[in-house]
């Protein structure tokens, strides 16, 4: 594969442990992740960056198959009208919404919006839809892209456009609907941490935090290198208040006409914001195994003055076996060796493949691990079973670290005062009481730009005095700054 970049590049590279945000940048950049557009706030996703999305996508896909969920795809417009029905709902989008209100040169009579979520729009066809117990659950999920007016902007993290995938559902029962919010936000955590190597902590959302319009909104948060929180995906049960104002009933086995519980569950790209960060070190990306465009690269080592020394065949035959299972490239281009080390390090390949006149001789290759940088050999009609056995230990590899940081970065407070200066000299997860007061939320927020992440599940029954008043809390929650 050959690259456009100047070969200088990746000394160039600004280290993650000196700038994490220069290096964020740089990162997606020179790895071809992504690119600016003209507009604000707005990413172009080029075709390394994607296929990792599309990877992603598969994986979460075949998970939302797999519990009955079936895809279907809404309008990006609906009218102001629509919006404005579920009055919570409308005000907590209301400042991010982008409207069109021209079409040619007609003045239209009523302005559009670019959907910033598509309950409304959903919510609107499920109330033509579902007429009886027999057309429930209805399990629906779209993949598309929003649009969210932002202010600031980074590549993933926040962009005003995104891709994402947005799940809705109704039910029979307030029970049957909590059960699939929890489901879902099980799928998500399975998912980030099986898959792409990044541990979370899943919670429920504060009132204060939860999603505009949500009974409860569920998260699985994430902490990010620098110390900041990064929300990884959300699960929301509606309780019947989208049923009422879209007026979705169903005419239940007692011949009685009742309103659905809605429940809807969303993952973004930004979580592949967040798998550049937790993974990636100084020399470039890592990225996690399973959802890697690359898994392997093989490189094929020159001997002495150009002999092939059998190499060109032995990697002929890798690339033939590792097909069949693996992503694999062979790198064949006329650069250097150790360019090209550089430049699938730099793009975050998880496992290289050196092949040499004096491997193809003994019968072996070198793997090369991108996450420890450890040196082993495998015998080169064994290859499958050894990169297969290297990939996993590069995830577990992975998660373990981030893990491991995250632990480090993972203390309790016990006042106001605390969290303010601890926040500043440690950023990370901070552990406190809370009496459950919205006031009390609020000047934690106002005192030390930290806001309640969420109710950890596992943490929950532990009571102790409010970090702000005093007041014995009932609530164990997580803190933190939060991207
Ligand atoms: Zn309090």
């Amino acid at each position: 594969m050959e690259t456009q970049t100047r070969p200088e590049f990746v000394v160039e590279l600004t280290k993650k442990s000196v700038d994490l945000s220069r290096w964020y940048t740089e990162v997606i950049l020179k790895g071809q992740l992504a690119d600016y557009w003209q507009i604000h706030g707005f990413q172009v996703v080029r075709p390394y960056g994607f296929a990792l999305w599309e990877n992603i996508q598969a994986g979460l896909d075949a998970r939302f198959k797999a519990t009955g969920h079936k895809n279907a795809q809404f309008p990006l417009l609906l009218p102001e009208s629509l919006l404005t029905k579920e009055a919570e709902h409308v005000e907590g989008f209301a400042p991010e919404v982008a409207w069109v209100t021209q079409a040619g040169k007609e003045e239209l009579n009523e302005r559009l919006a670019i959907r910033p979520t598509s309950e409304a729009i959903i919510m609107t066809m499920y109330s033509r839809w579902i007429d009886s117990w027999r057309d429930l659950p209805m399990l629906l999920n779209q993949w598309c892209s929003v649009l969210r007016w932002e202010k600031t902007t980074r590549f993933f993290l926040r962009t005003s456009e995104f891709m994402w995938q947005e799940g809705h559902t109704a039910h029979r029962s307030a029970e049957e609907a909590r059960e699939e919010t929890m489901r879902m936000l099980e799928i998500y955590r399975d998912f980030v941490e099986g898959e792409l190597a990044i541990p979370v902590v899943p919670g429920r959302k504060s009132e204060a935090e939860k999603f505009a319009g949500a009974a409860e909104t569920y998260t699985i948060e994430s902490l990010m290198p620098d110390g900041q929180a990064l929300q990884s995906a959300t699960s929301h049960y509606f309780g019947d208040r989208f049923a009422k104002a879209f007026n979705i009933t169903f005419q239940d086995m007692d011949g009685v006409r009742k309103h659905v519980h809605t429940t809807s569950w969303g993952l973004s790209w930004r979580i592949i914001g967040a798998l550049i960060m937790v993974h990636g070190d100084d020399a470039g990306l890592i990225l996690p195994p399973k959802v890697a465009p690359v898994q392997a690269v093989i490189v094929p080592i020159p001997g002495r003055g150009g002999e092939d020394g059998g190499v060109t065949e032995a990697v002929n035959a890798a690339e033939r076996a590792l097909r069949r299972q693996f992503r694999v490239e062979v790198d064949r281009s006329d650069r250097s060796p150790g360019w090209k080390f550089n430049e699938w390090e730099m793009r975050g390949v998880p496992l290289r493949i050196e092949i040499g006149p004096r491997d193809v001789r003994s019968g072996q290759a070198v793997l090369v691990r991108r996450d420890s940088r450890e040196k082993s050999s495998a015998p080169l009609d064994g290859l499958v079973a050894a990169v297969e056995a290297r990939l996993a230990d590069v995830h577990a590899g992975l998660f373990a670290r981030a893990r491991a940081l995250r632990e480090e970065r993972t203390s309790s407070v016990a006042t106001v005062a605390e969290l303010a200066a601890t926040i500043r000299e440690q950023p990370g997860f901070k552990m406190a009481s809370w009496c459950g007061d919205a006031a009390c939320e609020q000047t934690v927020k106002e005192r030390t730009g930290a806001t309640i992440r969420c109710l950890p599940f596992d943490s929950q029954g532990q009571t102790g005095a409010c970090l702000v008043c005093g007041r014995p809390g009932p609530h164990r929650v997580l803190l933190a700054r939060a991207y």
